[in-house]
């Protein structure tokens, strides 16, 4: 008799192994829903994450949306606590939280997250009324330095310093690209760092107006930032970027990254970037970086663990 109940319990959990394994097996990597971070309504994380979101819930039959935040910092904080599965990020927070550094300092580093693909360059830009021509010229002006939570923030924060400026020079205003172009027409602001891609939506809605340019960063104020932060590389804005700035301007970007959370397995990660990599001709409608995707860009500049998910799908 007992030996009857071992054998039936034994069969019991025997079988829900089996069920539980077709069950689960092959599609345990799928989450009942995708969540990827992106930024704000007029920016360009919104924008591409909108169109991937789209091809990837089509594509992988799973609920897929793209979540609204105030950009890089506030999106590795949905991953961390599990509000987001895939996220955008600037390279150079990325690796701040990763290594628990700079605006991560306090608390500290989170390693629960890697990369899966580097993007496409985010231009740090410099928008201003045309009276204002470089950027010691915003002392005492009403300056928006960037989102709560963006990666904006700290390359505003950086520039200003490689100047020898600070807050203390300005009067700051923490806007999103869109609400910085609406504070820019009511003449509550004169000028907004914005680091996105080129051309950022919020930016060719305003500079069709007219009355604006980009601030330059001088040569060796690049050069010291560089030295400082390596995530930095020069970069050139040529004219007619947006209509109404013909002058081609000179400034420093960072690099825009997918990073995922590790919750995600090594299967799930190969297929959402086999997805990303089939679709970007569509996702280039949309966005033109996507058709600039390469695997060798994808893993190139990337100074945090990839994802092993990512290093099936571009390294084996
Ligand atoms: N890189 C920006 C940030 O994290 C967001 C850019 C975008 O929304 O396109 O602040």
């Amino acid at each position: 008799m007992r030996k009857n109940l071992v054998i039936s319990s034994a069969l019991v959990v025997a079988v829900t192994l089996i069920l539980g394994y077709r069950i689960f097996g092959a599609q345990s990597s799928l989450p009942a829903k995708i969540r990827i971070a992106t930024g704000g309504e007029s920016g360009v994380y919104y924008a591409y994450g909108s169109a991937f979101a789209e091809i990837l819930e089509k594509r992988m039959n799973v609920p897929v949306s793209a979540i609204q935040s105030g950009g890089s910092v506030e999106n590795i904080h949905l991953l961390r606590n599990g509000r987001a599965e895939i996220a955008f990020a600037q390279n150079d927070i990325m690796t701040y939280a990763y290594e628990g550094t700079n605006l991560f300092s306090t608390e500290g580093a989170f390693r629960d997250f890697s990369a899966a693909a580097g993007l496409y360059p985010e231009v740090c830009q410099i928008v201003a009324r045309r009276e204002i021509t470089g950027i010691p010229e915003l002392r005492g002006r009403r300056v928006s330095v960037g989102d709560e939570g963006s990666g904006t923030e700290l390359n505003a924060l950086q520039i200003l310093d490689a100047y020898g400026m600070s807050y203390t020079d300005l009067n700051v205003d923490h806007l999103s690209f869109g609400a910085s172009v609406a504070a820019f027409r009511e003449g509550k602001i004169d000028a907004f760092f914005c680091t996105a891609g080129v051309p950022t939506p919020a930016i060719s809605e305003l500079a069709a107006g007219g009355e604006v340019r980009l601030l330059s960063v001088g040569d060796a104020h690049a050069r010291s930032l560089i030295s400082q932060y390596p995530f930095y590389s020069r970069q050139k804005i040529p004219g007619g970027a947006y209509p109404g700035i013909d002058d081609e301007s000179a400034t420093v970007a960072v690099k825009a990254t997918l990073v995922v959370s590790n919750r995600l397995s090594e299967q799930l990660v190969s297929e959402i970037l086999k997805n990303l990599f089939e679709a970007r001709a569509e996702i280039a409608r949309t966005r033109a970086e996507a058709g600039d995707l390469s695997p060798e860009s994808a893993v190139d500049g990337i100074p945090i663990p990839l994802h092993p998910g990512a290093e099936k799908y571009f390294l084996k």
